[in-house]
């Protein structure tokens, strides 16, 4: 495994987080080097998980960390996940490291499978409960192109709109 650097995690208003990931066909040294990236980049920014596109590649992997979710199990790198199922419902508070310091209270199922391959291109599967389960599903629908306020009401959505204008600002200038 290639050396993760720590990367620039993009906020609300970057074209990456409206992408779709594309699905990883081959494991290159250049993909090596992105899976590092991520797993660093999530774990120097103290994050619960990160998404490819919050980096600004576009392949479909993200990292977790399941320490930070209370769960015994080293921060991994999982590769086309893909949701096997899930369970039950639960509302909790979510935040987004590209959504910095907002966090608002979305239903989620409280238990979910994951499954998807790690670094080496191996099968795994990573289930999740609480914390988890909600970090695994954020994770997932980052790579579709979904951000946790899209599960928001409309009218809910409505009253961050100031907020959302000031990290796309945010973000333009970080762009400069
Ligand atoms: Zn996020």
């Amino acid at each position: 495994m290639p050396e993760g650097r720590n990367r620039r995690i993009v906020v609300y208003g970057h074209p990456a987080l409206r992408r779709r990931a594309g699905a990883v066909s081959t494991f290159t040294p250049e993909l090596a080097q992105v899976f590092a990236d991520i797993k660093e980049t999530m774990l120097q920014q103290d994050g619960l998980g990160l998404a490819a596109n919050q980096i600004g590649e576009a392949v479909a992997v993200f990292s977790i960390n399941p320490r930070a979710a209370g769960v015994d199990r080293d921060p991994c790198c999982i590769i086309n996940p893909r949701v096997v199922r899930t369970g039950g419902s639960v509302e909790d508070e979510e935040g987004c490291l590209s959504l910095p310091g907002l966090y608002e209270v979305i239903a989620r199922p409280s238990m979910v499978l994951v499954a998807g391959f790690d670094e080496n291109g191996a099968p795994v599967e990573i289930e999740g409960e609480g914390l988890l389960a909600r970090a695994l599903l954020h994770e997932v629908d980052h790579l579709n192109g979904v951000l946790f306020i899209d599960h928001l009401s409309p009218t809910r959505r409505r009253l961050l709109n100031a907020r959302l204008s000031e990290f796309e600002e945010l973000e333009r200038r970080a762009c400069e």
